[in-house]
């Protein structure tokens, strides 16, 4: 089957034997992520002027090799590694059709002992499932910049509770705001993976869908640096009869024995979970400034990045239906809902977790009072 994604005409398995769908026998291409990839060439070509410096990318699991295509196509000093052999052979040819064999190196190499024996500017992790077997290989291996996606949502944000607690070294809750659980679970991985070398990795672009969860990390080799975002790390305290929450700071961790808003003892504790914001504002403005119209999910990947710059940096979102059923209301519309509690002093946003939910730094009560009739 021929696809065409940003310009870039490749081969990927036939749908039929079940390939695009995910790992089986093929050739693993998931044509769910085109807006993952969308998303990618804008960053490349943002943090290209943010660091100009940067020339080379590593796709590390590169399958079918459409993600390198597409960094190649845009002038990247591209090397695309995979250890399955029909992979590789599939992805070379998909360079050469593409007259972009010149500008990809196809590897059968493991990327961990790739990024073992060379720096690369931007390290692109893409896996199936969690990217945590090549994330310490990652941030050594990387110069500038470490793009990671995630697609074992359910162990991100809770669902597979001992799973998630094994790969990620955090404590994760099923709460409405799972997404957002899932990337803050994340994130928190790869800042203490990186610390451990040194290595600050500070998240300049970030978004989750139902399928995965996406981060782009700039990379700083100051200690102070990494410190910083050590201090960035902490806990959610969230009641599961309210749906109050509140965020503590720190390694050392404080639950409280009862929820301080309805007095409840269903309080789960969550972390440590990154806390801080999840994308640099003005980086994502250029990302968005650099998606065109060739790209296939150009209108979806600006409506994306412009809710993702403009979301308040709260650690928690609120899901407006939630909260609703929660008091018995019926939801008005959000644009309503959101300017109630402006009017009522507090600042809100959309969030880009999902069209019903929001930010605030209004806490339960307060909104169920500013958006009451
Ligand atoms: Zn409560």
């Amino acid at each position: 089957m021929r696809v065409t994604e940003g310009g870039v005409e490749f081969q990927v398995p036939d749908a039929r034997d079940g390939a695009s769908e995910g790992r089986g026998d093929g050739v693993f291409y998931n044509p769910t992520q085109e807006l993952n990839r969308d998303v990618t060439v804008a960053v490349l070509r943002a943090y290209r002027d943010r660091e100009p410096r940067a020339d080379s990318y590593l796709d590390a699991t590169t399958a079918s090799g459409v993600r390198a295509l597409r960094a190649a196509n845009e002038g990247w000093d591209v090397t695309a590694a995979d250890t399955d052999p029909d992979a590789v052979a599939l992805a070379r040819e998909n360079a050469a059709a593409a007259g972009l064999a010149a500008d990809v190196t196809v590897t059968e190499r493991n990327a961990n002992a790739l990024m073992h024996e060379s720096v690369f500017d931007v390290v692109d992790l893409d896996p199936f499932g969690t990217p945590i077997p090549f994330a310490d290989a990652a941030f050594v291996g990387a110069r500038d910049l470490v793009c990671v996606t995630a697609t074992d949502t359910a162990p991100l944000c809770g669902a597979h509770f001992e799973s998630g607690v094994r790969s990620y070294g955090a404590i994760p809750r099923n709460t409405e705001y799972h997404p957002e659980m899932g990337l803050r679970v994340l994130l928190s991985a790869m800042v203490r993976t990186a610390a451990r070398y040194d290595i600050a990795a500070r998240p300049v672009c970030s978004h989750v869908s139902r399928h995965y969860a996406r981060t782009y990390l700039e990379l700083d080799g100051r200690a102070t640096r990494a410190d910083e975002c050590i201090d960035e790390l902490g806990y959610v305290h969230h009641c599961e009869d309210c749906l109050a929450r509140d965020a503590e700071w720190g390694l050392i961790t404080h639950p409280p024995a009862e929820c301080p808003a309805c007095g409840s003892n269903r309080v789960v504790t969550a972390g440590p979970l990154w806390l801080g914001a999840i994308r640099d504002r003005e980086f994502v403005a250029a990302v968005r400034d650099a998606v065109d119209d060739d790209m296939g999910e150009a209108d979806r990947a600006r409506r994306l990045l412009e809710t993702v710059e403009t979301e308040l940096d709260e650690p928690t979102h609120y899901d407006q239906h939630r909260l609703c059923k929660q008091w018995g209301r019926s939801a008005n519309a959000m644009d309503e809902f959101l300017g109630d509690l402006r009017a009522a002093g507090h600042d809100a946003s959309r969030a880009h977790y999902g069209g019903t939910t929001f930010k605030t730094d209004a806490d339960v009560e307060a909104i169920r009072v500013a958006t009451a009739d």
